[in-house]
């Protein structure tokens, strides 16, 4: 009997920010979709792939599925050029200019492995739509920012013409307008203030146009064939509801970290002990045995993801803060966190004192591994989304120091629509941080403990079969295999 020609795989191009946050989470649903048996194409800038190359377990990704391929493409940039989150508009524009027009060739060339079934492309890249409608190759957006930001987006707009933004220029900003309500974003009337909202001010030469690109999310995003969401159902429901009215196909198939944990578990033995990580800073995984030695949600995991920076001053009030609360404490801090030189130098010593006994420092963690660890009950955060998502699902309540942008919104959040952590947006005063550590660990825990559960129980429903980010998940495999089209 004549064998029937296998139909080619399914095969997709990721293309995501070349930024740690964004690229953990299209690495996480890159992996989700080779579980699946699709093709992956994954594409990052070369300094991205230098970085991925040295410090993640890339590797893994390659044994585990033969049909996993990274490719770098430059970004245009010169060596010694910071690529941190102060110059994103460089970087974007840089991206636009000189990385797009390169894929855009290789997909016009037919120069992939495998012909491409789809293109899976952060959605702030808007111009990645026009190269696929050039091509012909249906796209999905991929937003890693959680929908009360991409919400809050899509109503700029309007934020602006109402006056309710803050100002661009500072200088006039009064604290008590800062917390008058805003009213225009739907669905957060009841507790968003002014100080809740992305502050372009804090972004400086770029301010404005910043502004004007993500002023047009609420345009692009709808443009492409779906949009994909790290978060779950029973979390954003009524923002995702919000949402769909202009992006009806709308996926959210988060947790996604988690998501691939479970999908990989059922996989063969081998495979389901191993971990893939796409870490751009060598992890310390020393922690992990000091963690261990620790009782039980005792310790106050800190960190401030991969982008914040801040000065010598700011790190001595929390550093006191923490210290003085008398609460254990694990605290990441990337070695180009804090600007200026020399400032491990001049520590004073009863900083040195009190870490030598309730603290332990690390440049880089393995964080899911530690906010899921037993001793953590708390984690003093800049409020990524990524690490918010991450705390949610392994039950952890959050004390919020939001850095910018999004953070801003997802620490309201934590605080006054999920109940599940408090908010010290704005203030970095020793004894503040004392007294809000105290309350997370101590004076508060048994309420947020509660919270932080039933949330985390609601992230784990959501992966098992029937659940829903797994359906979801399913139903947004089913429409790419249809190519691209809408499958409810
Ligand atoms: N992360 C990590 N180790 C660290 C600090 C952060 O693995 O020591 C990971 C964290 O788990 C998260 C990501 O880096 O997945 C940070 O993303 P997030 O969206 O929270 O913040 P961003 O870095 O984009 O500001």
């Amino acid at each position: 009997m004549d064998e029937k020609p296998k139909a080619p795989l399914p095969h997709l191009v990721f293309f995501p920010l070349p930024f740690q946050g964004p690229v953990n989470s299209m690495f996480k649903l890159a992996e989700l979709f080779c579980l699946e048996g699709f093709g992956v194409t994954f594409v990052v800038t070369e300094c991205i792939h230098r970085r991925l190359v040295t410090s993640s377990n890339i590797q893994f990704l390659r044994h585990s599925y033969p049909s996993f391929h990274l490719m770098a493409l430059t970004d245009g940039l010169p060596n010694d050029h910071p690529r941190n989150g102060d110059r994103f508009i460089e970087v974007f524009n840089s991206l636009k200019i000189n990385t797009m027009p390169l894929l855009k060739d290789l997909l016009i060339s037919g120069s992939f492995w495998q012909p491409v079934t789809c293109i899976v492309a952060d959605g702030l890249m808007g111009f990645a739509f026009d190269v696929a409608k050039e091509t012909g190759i249906p796209i999905f957006y991929v937003r890693t920012i959680g929908p009360c930001t991409l919400w809050t987006f899509f109503c700029l707009p309007h934020l602006l013409d109402s006056g309710e933004l803050p100002p661009l220029d500072t200088t006039n900003i009064n604290a008590d307008d800062m917390d008058r309500p805003v009213r225009g974003v739907p669905g957060t009337e009841s507790f968003l203030r002014r100080r809740d909202l992305p502050r372009f001010s804090t972004l400086g030469d770029t301010a404005y146009e910043s502004l004007q690109l993500l002023m047009k999310e609420g345009e692009e995003v709808p443009k492409a064939h779906g949009l994909i969401l790290n978060t779950f159902e029973e979390l954003d429901g009524p923002l995702l509801s919000l949402l769909r009215a202009t992006c009806p196909n709308t996926y959210a198939i988060g947790p996604l970290h988690a998501h691939v944990k479970n999908k990989r578990s059922k996989q063969t033995v081998t495979e389901s002990k191993c971990s893939s990580s796409s870490n751009l800073w060598p992890e310390d995984r020393s922690c992990l045995g000091w963690l261990d030695q620790q009782a039980s949600k005792s310790v106050m995991y800190v960190s401030f993801g991969s982008i914040a920076i801040f000065s010598r001053e700011k790190l001595m009030e929390l550093w006191y803060g923490l210290v003085n609360s008398g609460v254990q404490f694990l605290w990441v801090i990337r070695p180009d966190s804090i600007i200026g030189e020399n400032w491990e130098k001049h520590i004073p010593a009863e900083l040195l004192e009190g870490t030598k006994q309730r603290g332990f420092i690390v440049g880089w963690a393995p964080q899911e591994e530690v906010i899921g660890h037993p001793a953590v009950g708390g984690f003093l955060t800049h409020s990524g989304w990524n690490s918010t998502l991450e705390s949610i699902y392994a039950g952890v309540p959050m004390l919020c120091w939001p850095y910018f942008l999004d953070q801003q919104l997802n620490s309201r959040f934590v605080s006054e629509a999920w109940k599940v952590g408090l908010d010290m947006k704005d203030t970095c005063d020793r004894s503040i941080v004392e007294e809000m550590v105290r309350d997370l660990m101590d004076v508060r825990k048994e309420e947020f403990s509660r919270r932080a559960e039933e949330l985390s129980e609601l992230a784990r429903n959501c992966l098992i079969e029937g659940g829903s980010s797994s359906s979801n998940f399913q139903r947004l495999i089913m429409d790419i295999r249809q190519g691209g089209s809408h499958s409810s």
